[in-house]
Formats: structure tokens, sequence, C-alpha cells
């Protein structure tokens, strides 16, 4: 019986080509068996909402292709040269962050006076060390921050002006909050506040913060980005970044700097990066329950993905999660109704899909 478990695990390890695709009826699902190169995966997302074909022109898609494309490239790329998980994640998520694509960093969303106020977490499963950072005004890209809490101080989560502080410290760069400003993400907040206006008229409950303000709504939330990555070391990475929701309330903290909501990381297990209605990640634990499940279960990473958004459904939320576990096998499962994101295929190509 031993002898017969040990030819199993060593054809898995010498014979891992297999790729397996498949289609569930809830969301997206795929489960991928990376492989001529076991030890190196990389997957990340740009956010997920009401993105269907047709929703946005050509030129915008193709801005948000090639920006993808260029993250993941960027983030394979160093782990090829034999940099570490954290290394790939935190490279991929800055240039993410520095594009006004995504809701994080530079693109960030407004919140209810017309501030951004940005948050971001990281995670290392090898050690399971983490960082995070919430309601930052100035810090130009938050997940250097967020593995600066992780490896520079004795705490794991920072918030507002004392994460501020500690950022001019470690001379991380901070910026005017202008930085932040953006047409289209102004323009949005004035739509959701105009919404929320006439909600409130209606309802004749002045005062109220109604949910759909600023959270189901989810084209007013595109474009937070998160990633997980595996490096030559087997050591898994998970980071997350994020504007929050457009209409957010001043103070509101979402999933994207919770540990075990929107990023886990675990070398046991898998790492995690999730996207959606934050307050829903937050109730369910989300990242770290995919984790659980796959520790205490036994399942396998897209069953575990795919279990665990239902849960988010359930209580009305809706997103999705990247995941990777530690052999690199993949899983993307959401439920709204596109994600942006991409990975790298078998033959270590990148791949970058939008629809469901
Ligand atoms: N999860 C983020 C938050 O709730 C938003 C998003 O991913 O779209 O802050």
């Amino acid at each position: 019986m031993k002898r017969l478990l040990a030819l199993v695990l060593v054809s898995v390890a010498l014979f891992p080509t297999i790729v397996i695709a498949q289609k569930s009826g809830f969301g997206e699902t795929k489960q991928l068996q990376s492989p001529q190169t076991p030890r190196l995966g990389f997957i990340l997302h740009g956010g997920a909402g009401t993105i269907t074909k047709g929703s946005m022109t050509p030129e915008k898609e193709k801005e948000f292709r090639d920006a993808l494309t260029a993250a993941i490239t960027a983030g394979y790329k160093a782990l090829q040269e034999g940099k570490s998980s954290l290394d790939a994640i935190e490279i991929a998520i800055r240039m993410m962050e520095d594009s006004p694509l995504f809701n994080a960093g530079k693109g960030a969303v407004f919140t209810n006076d017309g501030r951004n106020e940005l948050d971001a977490s990281i995670m290392n499963g090898k050690t399971l060390a983490a960082g995070a950072v919430a309601g930052l005004h100035k810090v130009k890209n938050p997940i250097t921050l967020a593995r600066a809490v992780m490896e520079k101080s004795p705490h794991v989560m920072m918030v507002g002006d004392g994460a501020e502080k500690f950022a001019l410290m470690q001379k991380i760069e901070l910026v005017d909050e202008k930085y932040f400003w953006t047409q289209h993400r102004w323009d949005g907040l004035q739509r959701v506040l105009k919404e929320e206006k006439e909600a409130e008229e209606k309802a004749k409950k002045p005062g109220t913060i109604s949910s759909t303000s600023a959270s189901s709504e989810p084209e007013n939330r595109f474009g937070t980005v998160g990633a997980v990555a595996l490096d030559k070391n087997g050591d898994i990475a998970a980071g997350t970044s994020t504007g929050g929701m457009t209409n957010k309330r001043y103070g509101r903290v979402g999933d994207a700097p919770i540990i075990g909501a929107g990023t886990y990381a675990s070398n046991d297990t898998c790492g995690v990066s999730a996207t959606g209605w934050g307050e829903m990640f937050i109730r369910v634990g989300v990242a770290r329950d995919i984790a659980a499940m796959m520790e205490y279960r036994g399942l396998p990473i897209q069953q575990a993905a795919d279990l665990v958004m239902k849960k988010v459904e359930k209580l009305g939320g809706d997103g999705g999660v990247v995941a990777m576990d530690k052999f690199g096998n993949m899983a993307i499962s959401f439920n709204s109704e596109g994600m942006y994101r991409a990975y790298i295929d078998v033959n270590g190509k990148p791949v970058v899909e939008i629809y469901k």
C-alpha cells in the first residue's frame, strides 16, 4: 500500500503535465495543472464586475488587455530570473497600481467625501508573515507599504496617518492627494451620489447609507488588483490592492487588506487574492476559507474556490478569486459578469481573459 502511494506521488511529481480545463455552472471555473515548469506559477486579477462583451470600446478593451499582459509578463519574468514570489507579485501589482485603468493606486475610486482611500495587503506563504495597510491617502504604491509593514515592523496591519508616518520613515514614495484624481472615477462618484440622493428622497430617509450606493452597484468598483505567485523554491505569495468602492464612507475598510478575507497564502495549501463586494468577503473569510477547504477537507483548489464563492453568493455578494496551490494548479472562480484576469499557461505563455 505504501509502495503504491509512493508510486502515485512520484508519477504526479514527474508527469504533472495534465491540463484540466472545466466550466461549471458557477461563474467560470478553470483548473490548470501547470507544468513544464512546475515550480513557477503566476496568476493575477484586475477586478470583477459587470464586464460584458460590448460594454467597452475595442480600444478600451485593448488597453486593459495590454496592461494585464504587461503585468503578468513582468511578474513571471521576475520568477524566471530567480526572484521570489513576493518580489514577483509586488512588481506586477505596482504596475497595475500605476495604471489609471485599475481601481488601485492611481486609478482608485472616490469616497463619499471625494477623496481616495487606499488599502492593500501581502502574505508570505512560507512563513505566514503578512502585512496590510488601510485608509491611505498619499502612498503611491500601497502594496510596497504593506510589504514594509510585513518585513520591517513587528505588526501585521497599520492604518491611516500612522501607516503614512511609517511610509515616510521607510522612504516609501508619498504623493500629493491630487495624484489620484482621474476624470472617469470622479464622474463615477457623481453618478452614484445622484442615484443615492434620488433613492433617499424616494425612501424619505435622509442620512441612510443605501447599500446600493457604495456596494452592490458592480460597475462602481471595477478594478481591484491582486496576484498569486509560486517561485522556484516552492514558496507561494499573494497580494491585493484596491481603492475600495465608489462612494464608500470615509474610514470604510473592505476585504482587500484583511488577511484571510481578501488575501491569504500558505505553502501548505494555496495563495488567494479576491475582488468583489468586500463586506461579504470579510463575512465569509473567503481567502482563508478556501485554504481551509483544502487543508481540512482535502479538496482540489478549484472545488474549494467554487464552494467558498457560493457562500459569498448566498449572502448576496458578488466578485471572484484567483488562487494557486503549492503544485501550481490555478483556480479562477467568479459569479460576476466578468473579471479581468491573466495567468501563465502550461507553455509559459501569458493568457488574458475578461469575459465569462
Ligand atoms: N473588494 C474591494 C473592496 O471591497 C472592491 C473590489 O474588489 O472591487 O474594497
